[in-house]
């Protein structure tokens, strides 16, 4: 596939680009037009799996030539060096292996409520919570520091412990 550094720019955050670019460096992958796209859309389906048809099709949206042998390569890739995962058992309605983004790849998974006044945090890990705020983040150019968030409260036993 040949893509120039423009259309690349045109149809992703050049950020998350770069981090993807890591990504692929990291496991000894040359960030090739191909291994970005695939991660990236992979990376906007979040945690939903998809089959390589269904990857190839959103790859066209974006106006990017690729075949489709070329994704079922690069999957491969992808699944053996763990920044893709396979879903053994499950397939699509005609059967298809489907696949979804390793979690190395998704952006931070948990979010911190802090105590103001006795500074106990509790995580909190909540996947539909985390896929709609890295969402919106990333909708705003927010998302790279989305990790450092903690809500700001003041916990029930020191709300109790307040004088009144
Ligand atoms: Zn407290």
């Amino acid at each position: 596939m040949h893509l120039s550094q423009t259309q690349q720019l045109q149809g992703t955050n050049a950020k998350e680009n770069t981090r993807l670019f890591a990504q692929l460096r990291a496991h000894g992958l040359r960030p090739t037009s191909a291994r970005v796209w695939i991660l990236q859309v992979l990376l906007d389906a979040a945690h939903s799996s998809l089959s390589a048809e269904r990857v190839f099709q959103q790859i066209l949206k974006h106006g990017v030539r690729v075949s489709l042998a070329t994704i079922y390569r690069v999957l491969q890739e992808l699944v053996q060096c763990k920044l893709a995962q396979r879903e053994w058992h499950v397939v699509d309605s005609l059967g298809k292996s489907l696949y979804l983004v390793a979690p190395a790849v998704l952006p931070p998974s948990s979010y911190a409520f802090a105590c103001r006044i006795c500074q106990r945090q509790i995580v909190v890990a909540d996947r539909q919570l985390n896929d709609h705020l890295h969402r919106q983040a990333k909708a705003a150019d927010f998302e790279l520091e989305l990790a450092t968030i903690s809500i700001q409260v003041t916990c029930n036993n020191c709300v109790a412990g307040m004088p009144e």
